[in-house]
């Protein structure tokens, strides 16, 4: 009841006629259009349009669509952070899941340790797309976004949760949907939601794999609930549907013992999905160089120097000085290891196979738009705009790849 009072004294002013039937309180409160910002972790513009996805399809049919270019490395954290600051992994620091700072020694961030998820010193350089928002005035609520956690900037979502992956994909749906339904003084206006079902059974089953398909079919049903809790209430909502990054299929042959390149001896080394990274310890440099850079199969290393230039990474202090890089469809796995994937990502990011989907729709945006492939830098821009925030200075992608798919 509490909820409802804000709502009901603003229905009584903003009721004119007594001669028509009563409106809904929904009816006469013209909400304000919203933006959520959807991810769905490891989704591939190939699981679209098979039958599994009858939302996203129709979403697409509404609005616009394309194949997006992940940043590298195409990993989870440094992919969402690229995705709402538009900067890449290099200028945003947010490096790799897995990730050191030479500022703190002895100290290695990693997804699943939340002190350091939740700590700003790893996410302060660059500003995400909530935080321009709260700054701006506007509420933010956010149901699951790497760097959510921290206060960036010192500032935070207004409404968030911390990670926890067993709240349902249907649970987190009922949280926004929640969040929209509060008054609104308390109702944010850009929300982000998340689901890791389909990444998770890409590479535990491999994609097209009837388990890949059921968290698909799974997402989009949520997606559908969504949009039916959304206009159950009249909220019009300009939805930002992505993927990270896509998926290559891991035969179970295509393994390679890192132990071959990890000298201990001389190298501290961290692996993220097909890639594996090799500080020299203290002198050690010349025989890390000699030690790695030979040639090997089914693998490339590299000084950090010596990306491609494709890669946009290598020169932020948090790139580690060696990198080696799984050819696709390889990856690194020690002899009785974690149990073997099928499914990998993180190779380079021009490969098809890491393509991720972009779906966008609502009143912002034309029915049918077909946008060619761009680079995921480019969708803050997209946000900053449909926001009405300053387009950003100094930003990795613009708006434009989405100027002709845009309503105004
Ligand atoms: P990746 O290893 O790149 O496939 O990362 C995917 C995993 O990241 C998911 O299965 C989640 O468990 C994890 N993840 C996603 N978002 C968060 C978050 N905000 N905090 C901690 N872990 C997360
Ligand atoms: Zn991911
Ligand atoms: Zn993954």
């Amino acid at each position: 009841m509490k909820h409802l009072l804000p709502l009901l004294a603003f229905a009584l002013s903003a009721c004119v006629s007594v001669d028509r039937p009563s409106p809904t309180l929904a009816a006469v409160e013209r909400r304000a259009p919203v933006v959520i910002l959807v991810s769905i972790d490891g989704l591939r513009p190939a699981d679209l349009g098979r039958g599994n996805t009858p939302t996203l399809d129709a979403l697409a049919r509404e609005g616009a669509s394309g194949a997006m270019r992940p940043s590298f490395p195409a990993n989870t954290f440094p992919n969402h952070y690229t995705i709402v600051t538009g900067l890449r992994p290099d200028r945003h620091g947010v490096v790799d899941n897995t990730m050191e700072d030479p500022a703190r020694p002895g100290v290695r961030f990693t997804i699943s340790d939340a002190k350091q998820t939740r700590d700003r010193f790893w996410w302060d350089g660059a500003e995400p797309i909530w935080v321009t928002a709260e700054r701006a005035g506007m509420r933010t609520g956010t149901m699951f976004w790497p760097g959510t956690e921290a206060a960036i900037g010192g500032v935070r979502p207004s409404v968030w949760v911390p990670y926890a992956a067993d709240i349902s994909s249907a649970e987190r749906v009922a949280f926004v949907l929640d969040w929209l339904r509060r008054p609104i003084a308390e109702r944010p206006r850009l929300l982000t939601l998340y689901f890791d079902v389909v990444d998770k059974a890409a590479h535990e089953q491999g994609f097209e794999s009837p388990e890949q398909d059921t968290a698909v079919r799974d997402v989009d049903a949520q997606l559908r609930r969504l949009r039916e809790g959304l206009a159950a209430m009249g909220q019009v909502a300009n939805l930002v549907v992505v993927s990270d990054h896509g998926m290559a299929a891991v035969p179970a042959t295509n393994l390679i013992d890192p132990a071959g390149i990890a000298d201990e001896a001389i190298m501290r080394t961290a692996q993220s999905g097909p890639i594996l990274y090799a500080w020299p310890k203290p002198g050690a440099e010349a025989a890390v160089a000699a030690h790695v850079l030979r040639p090997r199969p089914h693998l490339t290393c590299r000084r950090r120097e010596e990306l491609p230039a494709r890669f946009h990474f290598g020169r932020h202090p948090r790139v580690p000085p060696f990198m080696c890089m799984a050819d696709i469809g390889w990856r690194f796995s020690s002899p009785g290891g974690r149990a073997y994937l099928k499914g990998e990502h993180g190779y380079d990011p021009a490969d098809p196979s890491m393509r991720a989907v972009f779906i966008a729709a609502g009143p912002g945006f034309r029915a049918g738009s077909r946008i060619a492939e761009f680079d995921n830098v480019s969708v803050a821009a997209l946000l900053r705009d449909l926001l009405e925030l300053p387009a950003g200075e100094g930003l990795d992608g613009t708006a434009a790849p989405f100027e002709s798919a845009r309503r105004r």
